[in-house]
């Protein structure tokens, strides 16, 4: 199979937890492992965080772990019956803060500011939006509702109040102890769920820096006001989510194919990875095979410019989780290497990139021109690969902001950086700590570990991006042009 470009996000669960499950869907195409805290025990957890771990020392992968925290998901509680309760059109359903197993007319919450926060008429969806209700009146502390569309409610289904302020932070007491053990054990990825403005972010950075630890976090976009606040949340980030599923009952869904196009373009010119989520391969959940229309969300999601594509019931509870990994991988790259695409990749996206460095000069201005050229160089010369080498990880971002048609390799001899670099678009890590070779050494050992590797045979072009001289540790200020000889 070609190299697959865009990377492949697979939530961990029940289908895929073992360790055998997990290479195989590494094989089938999965670069990063989504451990969704809305589920799941911190021992449960740690295991897989172990198996991940495991895998990449024992088959040289570089998988990343993305750690999901479940912010203030509100759900109700427990209700009479396994099949759920009936509530129907036209009947009241009552929300309390008390403690009972609920009924087709009374359920519980944890949240205790509802009856503060919500206002007479506003809507309640639950289960994803499947069903709906409507506040009419307050009773003290509970708050009575009115079924517009009804169906089976089953025990902890979630709760969406579109049009209501809700006063609960986001960041739960749950969501800190989460947080405390991901850093405990070096997640590469922490992602915040229903993120509202930039200072939420700010403040699990500085959480994160605090404790020496060196996780990116990764702003879910599934609330309007995230949308109202997107250019400050995309400039605190390190990286967004397009979470479909609850954005789509949070705002009406005939908007989220638009939203989700200006997120992708906007975290594109930033430089920013961002992941595309949820309901891509639904029906394989139950399934062997996709709809027409979820392949083509998949390869929509390519085109407008994603980092990464997700899949989370499909491999965590789903019946088909390696075919569903291998529907998504083919579609990627039946879509990258479509010459419409490349054409694409040569002009539209190099240009309004190359604007980007050119208009929005920052600190590194210097050497975002350098890995720039390094592009324009292999689109020019026809190169098969762009070779970086990094500390920072710095240079791996700016070689996958430009989306570049040459393959992309990044020697680093950071772990970390091993695995984070997973998540963005095109990076290929490699473990590399040769700090004993001078440029020419290095450029020609590098170019042997790839032929090795069989990235690079006779003939190809390749081009490194380096920091010259080397001893100095300085950022990226060179280009090299070498063919394989
Ligand atoms: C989503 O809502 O699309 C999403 C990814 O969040 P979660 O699966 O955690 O609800």
């Amino acid at each position: 199979m070609s190299v697959k470009r865009t990377k492949i996000v697979a939530t961990v669960g029940p289908s895929s937890e073992s360790k055998e499950n997990l290479l195989a869907l590494a094989r089938a195409g999965v670069n990063v492992f989504r451990l969704n805290f809305s589920h799941g025990t911190h021992e449960e957890h740690l295991v897989r965080v172990q198996r991940i771990r495991e895998l990449n020392a024992e088959h040289g992968l570089n998988l990343a772990i993305l750690q999901d925290l479940q912010g203030p998901k509100i759900r109700i509680g427990n209700v009479e019956h396994k099949d759920g309760v009936l509530i129907e059109a036209g009947n009241e359903l009552v929300f309390t803060n008390e403690e009972l197993i609920g009924t087709a007319q009374r359920v519980s919450t944890p949240y205790k500011g509802m009856y503060q926060d919500v206002k007479i008429g506003e809507r309640i969806m639950l289960d994803d939006g499947k069903l709906e209700v409507k506040v009419v009146r307050l009773e003290g502390t509970d708050v009575v509702t009115e079924v517009v569309y009804g169906g089976m409610l089953k025990a902890k289904k979630g709760v969406n109040l579109p049009s209501t302020k809700i006063s609960m932070p986001s960041i739960t007491d749950k969501d800190y102890a989460d947080l405390d053990f991901g850093l405990l054990h070096d997640v590469d990825w922490i992602a915040l769920s229903f993120v509202r403005e930039a200072k939420e972010i700010e403040d699990v950075k500085a959480y994160i820096q605090a404790r020496g630890k060196r996780s990116r976090v990764i702003a879910k976009l599934e609330k309007p006001e995230a949308i109202l606040n997107l250019d400050a949340i995309i400039a605190a980030t390190d990286g967004v989510m397009v979470a479909r599923g609850d954005l789509g009952v949070e705002m009406p869904g005939e908007e989220v194919p638009m939203i989700q196009k200006t997120i992708v373009e906007k975290c594109n010119i930033a430089g920013k990875p961002v992941i595309v989520a949820t309901q891509m391969l639904e029906t394989m959940i139950t399934d062997p095979r996709p709809t027409r229309a979820e392949i083509n969300d998949i390869a929509n999601s390519v085109l407008d410019g994603a980092d990464a594509v997700m899949l989370s019931g499909e491999t965590a509870s789903g019946k088909y989780p390696v075919l569903a990994v291998e529907y998504m991988a083919k579609t990627i790259v039946n879509v990258e290497e479509n010459e419409a695409k490349k054409k694409f990749n040569e002009t539209k996206i190099f240009f309004r990139h190359h604007s980007a460095v050119v208009d929005q000069p920052g600190a590194n201005v210097l050497n975002d021109n350098v890995v720039m050229s390094a592009c324009r160089l292999a689109r020019d010369t026809h190169a098969r690969a762009i070779i970086g080498v990094t500390r920072s990880g710095y240079t791996g971002y700016r070689l996958a902001h430009h989306r570049p048609l040459a393959e992309l390799y990044v020697f680093t001899p950071d772990k970390t950086l091993l695995t984070q670099l997973s998540l963005y678009w095109g990076i290929n890590t490699i473990f590399y700590d040769r700090a004993d070779l001078v440029t020419d050494e290095l450029i020609e050992d590098i170019k042997q570990v790839l032929v090795d590797r069989g990235n690079l045979v006779l003939g190809d072009v390749f081009i490194n991006t380096l920091s010259m001289p080397i001893s100095q540790n300085r950022k990226t200020n060179a280009v090299k042009l070498s063919v394989v000889e």
